[in-house]
């Protein structure tokens, strides 16, 4: 049993240790799904919303469970990331995806999650490095969302690391923007070039006027630190309409198109959106 950890285990009880096995069940096949090619990534498109363009997709991962069939991402990166695999993991979606986006030819943006552990596991920007020169990827095509929490530890370290990864001269986007703490500080300290507006705000567009302002505050702040913004999560022409006139720069959301199986990503880059 564990006593008040720094998990918050406080007491044991039977179920907890159920838990427990489970998640050691799913630490082990993870990493044999990983060894045995079960992840894929799907593609989401990001829109212009000033010519109603794909400018670039985001590369999301799956699970391709022989038994369960698609796995959600929330129900593996927790465990990837506390038994260190997501470092692997991490850097084969990060090749994935850039070899993808040389594939398909065209001047897209490929957006890739970076979680905290792997920011934070060794010299991040010569991993980057490395893939980007293994896959011919431009750096400027190559966007990297990182979450606020990236900035919360460790400062000094870190912007170091964020320096050095603009120095190659790939994008960083600011992920979840607004869900995290001292945003507005951070925002004067890490050069990010992409804040990227949480769902759960642009969730709640075309009701109280509170959260529409929240959003058009975030809007105006990046066009004031020269940032581009990106929105989240749009699920109906309420939003879109409201989030255009705005003058929010980029909109993902399931209106668009939902994450995509690369082959159908590489047919709505040849039909278009309809839009
Ligand atoms: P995220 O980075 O905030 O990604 C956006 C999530 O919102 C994706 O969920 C996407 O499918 C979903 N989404 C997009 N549009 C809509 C919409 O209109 N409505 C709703 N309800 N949802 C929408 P997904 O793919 O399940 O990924 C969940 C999270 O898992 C991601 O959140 C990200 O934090 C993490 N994740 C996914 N792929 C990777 C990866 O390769 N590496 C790391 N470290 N994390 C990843
Ligand atoms: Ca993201
Ligand atoms: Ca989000
Ligand atoms: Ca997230």
């Amino acid at each position: 049993a564990k006593d008040a950890g720094g998990d918050g285990y406080r007491t044991y009880d039977p179920s907890m240790h159920d838990a427990l096995t489970r998640r050691l069940g799913l630490a082990a096949d993870l990493r044999l799904a990983f060894e045995q090619d079960e992840l894929v990534l799907h593609y989401q498109p990001k829109v212009d919303l000033r010519t109603g363009e794909i400018a670039g997709f985001e590369a999301l991962v799956r699970w391709r469970h022989p038994a369960r069939g698609m796995v959600p991402p929330l129900d593996f990166i927790g465990v990837a990331e506390a038994t260190g695999l997501i470092v692997p993991l991490g850097r084969w979606v990060l090749t994935e995806a850039c070899r993808q986006a040389v594939a398909w030819g065209r001047p897209l943006r490929m957006a890739v999650n970076l979680s905290v552990r792997q920011f934070e596991d060794g010299d991040v920007a010569g991993m980057v490095a490395e893939v980007l020169a293994e896959t011919g990827m431009p750096p400027g095509q190559l966007c990297l969302e990182m979450t606020e929490s990236v900035l919360l530890t460790d400062t000094d370290e870190n912007l170091a690391r964020i320096v050095s990864l603009k120095a190659l001269g790939v994008v960083l986007a600011m992920d979840d923007f607004g869900t995290g703490y001292s945003s507005l500080a951070y925002l004067r300290r890490f050069p990010m070039d992409v804040l990227k507006i949480d769902r759960s705000f642009v969730d709640r567009l075309g009701g109280e006027t509170e959260d529409e302002a929240l959003v058009r505050t975030i809007v105006r702040l990046g066009q004031r630190f020269g940032m581009h913004t990106v929105a989240e999560g749009i699920e109906n022409e309420t939003q879109l309409a409201i989030l255009r006139e705005m003058g929010c720069d980029f909109a993902q959301g399931y209106l668009l198109s939902r994450p995509l199986p690369v082959g159908d990503a590489t047919e709505l880059l040849e039909r278009g959106l309809p839009f």
